[in-house]
């Protein structure tokens, strides 16, 4: 029987809705869906979203439960696999209490499978439980959440084409998030909007740009200081919105005084008067788009890189009002499926901190004690499974073998652990696994997503699981049962969990299960009731403890290492549209891997040709954590002094992990030194 399934795409996180055409429950094809107007890509696709269904029928899925045993992995039984998973963990709790336990959810996920899989923990009594986000856009999450209250993407996508100013800051929409780079960016474009890049590559972005700052890798903090400094001292900032809107503007004013342009000029080496230009642009050219990434959140100085933009956004008063626009894209489609049931050691769903109130608030709910003492971040976990304190694990849809800073130590704690994986593919960390089970993946089951830009989709199972792979929540269900807390995870169906999230988080009350299966345009987030939605947030205040925008001082913060002697260069790295994360998915996606083969390193023509290296040849690049040997692409696309590879190919061998964001507990991930050396055939 042939069906056409109303699905969202797997990768980013502009949400894209398309349909599958699947007979007998094997998908044949793509289709667009141009039926659904109000959805943020209108029909259209990028060759991610074409190639979507692709790794589903890959022969490496993985089918069977397995268990290692001896080193081998033996395929088992799905109850023999949980029973042992459960024994495991009973043993680890009864020795070493709770805490020795961690859970990682995943972006990759639903929002029922991350919010089962945190309660799980919490069942369990531990607030180890984290997702990639951490390492993603945590300094961002941080920022905002300090400066306006909320970290929430701001506006509907249809605000960026009203905007008069569009800064990009260390993101490359063009390349990450095509449907989105072309739906909006490039309208307000062509409706005549300048747009300003700050990214030390020549992204397929920056070439739009009217104005390209390319900063040194970690050294943004410093422009961002600059252009406060520079619209302040000027009184170029929006004075009424300062006014009515905004606390401790003397404080923010007085904390810049210093950071001049023509010092961020010494810092970063962007000419003092383009900086000047920069500000000038966003401050008086009207109404503005600010978007940031993964260049800006990925740094020991993220948060701070992250708080000054936000403070830039706030004093020339783009948010809080139609026509502007603010906030991250990530790479992966559904962040907030984590962070908003709180797959976080410091917070409960909503999110809401981890405090007594909010504590007793879901031990009533749930019907068990949530642990009070908040669990270990993202790094911190794999940190004291290499000290041995850490003595189990269960991984979600999660490649932290590759995703992590300094991956070799990653593989090393992986070594001293019960590792127990679902997952859809083996990856690097399910080698390292005891016990792996066979996931469904994203066309193979209903879930909720929440887009980056809020709005709360269902998509549906349009394909078979291969073999007796499961749905990640019924997977969590079968082991809560055998770890003997069955009763407090009663769920026969994945809306019976949308329509617990529904009482456990009233942002989401009015996202129910009857209201996102009839409506595939879904609603925005906050959605308290069934009949409202929430397009734009802030237009009555923010949600502080005064209701105004909390300006906040910001600081100078060096990077966690800068180029010497021995490691010359710096190395930071990007994505590439057609790979997603550490590859699992798009490198079994056949269109994709053939079009996006390998991954190389790019390097300026004069750094090249003072270390001897050509077009194509095969490099050494090392760090102190590690090297790798890719092809060079000479190329005037990157400025002198800096190499970059795409991250897809095992970047974190060579990233560092021992300089650590103080506020986000984000890695170093996108500024370290290196050298770079030809590499000898013999
Ligand atoms: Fe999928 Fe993102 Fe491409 Fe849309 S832009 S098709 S969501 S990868």
């Amino acid at each position: 029987m042939e069906e056409l399934v109303p699905v969202v795409c797997p990768w980013c996180s502009v949400g894209c809705r398309l349909y599958i055409v699947s007979v007998n429950g094997h998908p044949r094809k793509i289709e667009w869906d141009y039926d659904h107007p109000n959805t943020p890509n209108k029909g259209k696709l990028c060759p991610k979203g074409v190639a979507s269904y692709q790794f589903t029928i890959s022969p490496d899925r993985l089918k069977k439960p397995l268990i290692k045993r001896n080193g081998k992995f033996e395929e088992v039984s799905w109850e023999e696999a949980i029973r042992y998973v459960a024994q495991k963990f009973k043993e680890i709790i009864e020795e070493h209490g709770p805490e020795a336990l961690a859970f990682l959810g995943s972006e990759r996920c639903s929002l029922e499978d991350n919010y089962v899989l945190q309660k799980l923990a919490r069942a369990l009594g531990t607030n180890n439980v984290e997702f990639a986000g951490r390492l993603c856009q945590s300094s961002n999450f941080v920022a905002r959440s300090k400066v306006f209250g909320s970290p929430a993407q701001t506006n509907p996508f249809e605000d960026i084409v009203k905007s008069k100013v569009i800064l990009v800051w260390g993101y490359n929409p063009a390349e990450t998030n095509p449907v989105l780079f072309g739906q909006y960016f490039e309208k307000a474009l062509d409706n005549g909007a300048k747009i300003i890049v700050v990214d030390p590559i020549k992204t397929k972005t920056a070439k739009f740009a009217d104005i390209h700052l390319q900063p040194y890798p970690g050294t943004d903090l410093a422009v961002a200081l600059a252009m406060l400094n520079y619209i302040i001292k000027n009184e170029l900032y929006d004075r009424k919105f300062v006014e009515e809107r905004t606390d401790n503007f003397e404080e923010l004013a007085k904390s810049v005084e210093e950071y001049t342009p023509e010092w961020a000029e010494k810092v970063s080496e962007v000419p003092a008067g383009m900086i000047k230009r920069a500000a000038e642009l966003l401050a008086t050219g009207g109404n503005a788009t600010i978007v940031l990434n993964e260049g800006v959140n990925q740094h020991a100085n993220g948060t701070m890189t992250a708080l000054a933009i936000a403070n830039l956004i706030a004093i020339t008063g783009n948010i809080g009002k139609e026509g502007v626009f603010s906030g991250v894209i990530p790479g992966a489609h559904c962040g907030l499926c984590a962070a908003v049931p709180g797959v976080n050691c410091a917070q409960l769903p909503g999110p809401v901190p981890l405090n007594e109130e909010n504590a007793k608030k879901f031990s009533e709910l749930w019907g068990f004690e949530v642990p009070r003492k908040p669990g270990l971040h993202y790094q911190a976990i794999f940190k004291a499974m290499a000290e041995g304190k850490m003595k189990g694990i269960f991984i979600m849809g999660q490649n932290p073998a590759r995703s992590l800073a300094n991956s070799s130590l990653i593989e090393e704690a992986l070594e001293k652990a019960f590792v127990v994986v679902s997952d859809i593919f083996p990856t690097e960390t399910t080698k390292f696994a005891d016990v792996i089970l066979p996931a469904a993946s994203w066309y193979e089951k209903t879930g909720t997503v929440i887009t980056q830009n809020r709005r709360v989709m269902r998509s549906f199972k349009a394909v078979k699981p291969p073999g007796e792979a499961k749905p990640d929540w019924e997977i969590l269900v079968m082991l809560a049962r055998e770890l003997g807390v069955g009763e407090y995870f009663n769920y026969s169906s994945v809306d019976d969990i949308l329509r617990e999230i529904n009482r456990a988080i009233p942002a989401l009350k009015g996202a129910t299960p009857e209201r996102l299966n009839s409506n595939l345009e879904g609603c925005f987030y906050p959605c308290p009731d069934e009949k409202s939605e929430t397009p734009r947030l802030f237009l009555n205040g923010f949600p502080t403890k005064t209701g105004r925008a909390q300006l906040a001082p910001v600081k100078w913060i060096q990077p966690g290492e800068v180029p010497d002697e021995e490691y010359p260069l710096w190395l930071t790295n990007f994505r590439q549209v057609g790979h997603f994360h550490t590859g699992t998915m798009s490198m079994r996606s056949k269109s994709l891997i053939k079009r996006w083969p390998e991954g190389f390193l790019m390097i300026n023509p004069e750094d090249a040709k003072a270390l001897g290296i050509r077009d194509g040849d095969r490099v050494r690049v090392e760090t102190r954590r590690g090297s790798l040997v890719v092809r060079a692409m000479v190329t005037d696309r990157i400025r002198k002094g800096v190499v970059a590879m795409p991250w897809h190919w095992g970047v974190n061998f060579l990233t560092k992990d021992d300089a650590i964001d103080e506020f986000s507990k984000m890695p170093e991930l996108k500024a370290v030194t290196c050298r770079v050396t030809k590499e000898v055939v013999e």
